[in-house]
């Protein structure tokens, strides 16, 4: 018999998985060359979705060819008008499906509802943003002297190639789109195996509205379609969002044909919290800085920096208001906290937790999986604070990329800033203090590319979103993005 989680998904999945699950290529949908396919399962009931195909190089090699045929023949007579008209109406396709691209969405990754409606508001709003964008992407005039006017114009690369993750698929995949189609590119783009479906859908939604070939869509996994994208000669630039090991390799393929690169890559972020902050309210920032998406944030606030003097009454109190969230079936508006995307990413997740609790750290809360039966043939994991762990451990330095957060006790200002910079990575920190004079400052001490004070994962479009140190190279979600997409022609005419 099905459970009633069960029955709701299956209601669920008949309304919005998409019919068209084929690759796109030129405007087509086509079986991969390889004939063979894939599934991708709800992480709440360990069903299976659907079935994708599993594209490989010679699929990867027809995108790319189509992308340059749209691109030479149709994409690039587009004026900056009609790129905005059409990032504009893409935009507008997605509000107008918004709850059924947010519930499918929650299906395929297991996000809760709320979120995936975030998602979506913020999917549509980046394709406004990129909109406008295309027609501001200014060149320069270079002052010299009489005998020349010397100009710059940006240029877009023609066809580029773009790999996403699973952890925000449609957002990531507009991340990505709004920039590269706004600077009058082509486009392939591979979606991660684990959550394909809501790409897809874009595509399906919105293929009367971009000429043939503009933007292809290739799944499949990493090894055997995103691999052969990064490697493919005729691609001028690649933008890659995902775990820092594939962004290396992803590098070293670019480094040979010398393509330009965009990197988004993992974090292991601090959040500070100063001794002044209101508590209650620093509690809820910190709880939306871990507990957001599950956890599964490439920003999340994973390690948590209280100031001694207020370090056992914000742990008491973070750890009731974890307790207090609701996990559980990611499609009820009432749910806090989904399953995590995969038993895999499981599996990965309860890997650091044990090597911290070998290691003698103490559990304050959560360290397993939920204790409730209704969830059980799901990837859950329960909201976990670790505390007493040592700063070198690998489960402090290492991503997680689940709902875990692990705290430090601070009393002098520079030795935190030395240990809060003590990672790998350089993505983000949050800082919580109403001295603004000490967020100002903090803010400047800690090596990363975005950092929020009074809040956490806040994500407007405008504002760029990237790393320092290992956590990648380039911003996006900003007009810079635009940038990262084009390259600078230098015309010098001759006035004499
Ligand atoms: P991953 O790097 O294995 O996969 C990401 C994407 O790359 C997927 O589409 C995958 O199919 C593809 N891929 C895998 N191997 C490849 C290869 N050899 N060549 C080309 N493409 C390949 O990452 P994951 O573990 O599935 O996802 C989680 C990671 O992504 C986390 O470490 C997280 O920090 C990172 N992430 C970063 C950001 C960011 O903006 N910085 C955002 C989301 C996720």
């Amino acid at each position: 018999r099905k459970t009633e989680i069960q029955q709701r998904h299956e209601t669920a999945a008949a309304e919005v998985v998409p019919s068209e699950l084929k690759l796109y290529i030129g405007g087509e949908w086509v079986e991969s060359a390889s004939g063979e396919t894939f599934q991708t399962r709800d992480p709440t009931t360990g069903e299976v979705l659907a079935d994708v195909q599993a594209g490989n190089a010679d699929d990867i090699d027809r995108a790319v060819e189509a992308a340059w045929e749209a691109y030479d023949e149709t994409w690039s007579d587009y004026s900056t008008a009609d790129r905005q008209e059409v990032l504009e109406t893409i935009a507008d396709r997605v509000e107008a499906k918004k709850q059924e691209f947010a519930t499918l969405e929650s299906l395929d990754n297991g996000k809760p509802i709320t979120e995936a409606r975030i998602d979506m508001g913020l999917v549509a709003d980046h394709f406004r943003y990129f909109a406008g964008a295309a027609r501001t992407n200014e060149g320069t005039t270079v002052p010299t002297d009489d005998s020349r006017h010397v100009q710059t114009i940006r240029e877009p690369y023609g066809v580029v190639g773009q790999i996403i993750p699973w952890n925000f698929p449609l957002l990531m995949a507009a991340w990505k789109l709004g920039p590269a189609l706004s600077a009058g590119n082509a486009v392939v783009l591979k979606p991660a195996e684990e959550t394909p479906l809501t790409v897809l859908k874009l595509m399906e939604e919105i293929d009367d509205v971009l000429p043939d070939g503009v933007v292809n869509v290739v799944t499949g996994y990493g090894r055997e379609a995103g691999e052969p994208l990064t490697q493919h000669s005729d691609v001028r630039k690649l933008a890659f969002t995902g775990s820092t090991e594939v962004g290396k390799s992803v590098m070293k393929n670019a480094a040979d044909n010398v393509a330009d690169l965009t990197l988004e890559l993992g974090g292991k972020s601090p959040l500070v919290v100063f001794p002044d902050a209101d508590l209650d309210r620093a509690v809820q920032t910190t709880i939306i800085s871990i507990f957001f998406n599950t956890g599964e944030c490439c920003c999340a606030g994973s390690r948590l920096f209280l100031h001694t003097d207020i370090k056992d009454q914000f742990v008491e109190k973070l750890a009731a208001a974890a307790e207090d969230l609701t996990v559980g079936d990611p499609l009820l508006d009432s749910t806090d906290l989904g399953p995590k995307v995969t038993q895999e990413q499981v599996d990965r997740t309860m890997e650091y937790i044990e090597t911290a609790r070998d290691s003698g750290a103490t559990f304050v809360t959560g360290g397993e999986a939920p204790d409730d039966e209704a969830l059980e043939n799901g990837c859950f994991v329960a909201p976990t604070l670790i505390d007493d762990i040592d700063h070198d451990n690998k489960a402090v330095q290492e991503e997680i990329f689940g709902p875990v957060q692990e705290v430090f006790e601070w009393t002098d200002y520079d030795e935190m800033i030395e240990r809060a910079n003590d990672v790998e990575y350089g993505l983000a920190a949050g800082v919580i203090t109403n001295d603004v004079t000490k967020a100002y400052e903090t803010a400047k001490d800690i090596e990363a590319g975005n950092i929020w004070v009074n809040q956490y994962n806040d994500f407007p479009a405008g504002q760029p979103f990237g790393g320092y140190k290992q956590s990648g190279i380039g911003r996006e979600t900003a007009f810079e993005a635009v940038e990262h997409y084009t390259q600078t022609k230098t015309i010098n005419l001759s006035l004499n």
